[in-house]
């Protein structure tokens, strides 16, 4: 088997710059909605949306709670099995609350429409999607997400957070593997 090569592709000021925009519109949408001092509910998807979360939340200018989910789509390979699977719920009672989804990434869109549609049974007061990155050409499934950060090409991206079998997820910056 051939050495996979990493090549660069968003720097750490890049996604710094994507994250700020990003706050900045849900700091906006957010306020419209929002009581006085009434946080959102995250919900970050583990493991991949961990250092997203952790930079996105710091930069949005209205109190949150966090809580995460554990979904699987991919297993250790660079493609989607099709199926999602949830081995970790969250501990939140969100009904009734203002509810933001963490993913790092929008791939086949499968693992976010798995999540809205059982979020939503849960009765929230609004439930909104995100996602850093998106490949808007591997969509297979139809599923609104509500702020991306960048839209990126059908390549298998690694670092800051996106794994491949579990490494590369520490490098602060993405990068191609190839
Ligand atoms: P979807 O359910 O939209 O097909 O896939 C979403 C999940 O697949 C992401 O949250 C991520 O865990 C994984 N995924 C999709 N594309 C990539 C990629 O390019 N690199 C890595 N590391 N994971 C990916
Ligand atoms: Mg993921």
């Amino acid at each position: 088997m051939q050495e996979k090569r990493l090549v660069p592709m968003i720097d750490q000021t890049e996604i710094r710059e994507i994250n700020r925009q990003l706050a900045l519109k849900i700091t906006d949408d957010y306020s419209l909605i929002l009581a006085k001092e009434e946080p959102i509910i995250v919900l970050v998807t583990l493991k991949g949306a961990l250092f997203f979360a952790a930079d996105l939340m710091r930069e949005i200018g209205i109190p949150s709670q966090v809580d995460f989910v554990r979904v699987s789509s991919y297993g250790a390979g660079t493609q989607s099995s099709g199926k999602v699977a949830m081995s970790k719920e969250i501990e939140t009672d969100i009904h009734g609350k203002h509810v933001l989804v963490l993913d790092e990434i929008v791939d086949s869109g499968r693992t976010l429409k798995f999540l809205s549609e059982r979020f939503l049974k849960q009765g929230p007061r609004s439930l909104k999607l995100a996602a850093l990155l998106s490949k808007p050409s591997r969509r297979e499934v139809e599923i609104n997400v509500d702020y991306i950060g960048r839209e990126i090409p059908d390549r298998f991206v690694v670092g800051y957070g996106l794994d491949h079998a579990n490494n590369y997820r520490e490098m602060p910056f993405i990068g191609i593997l190839d």
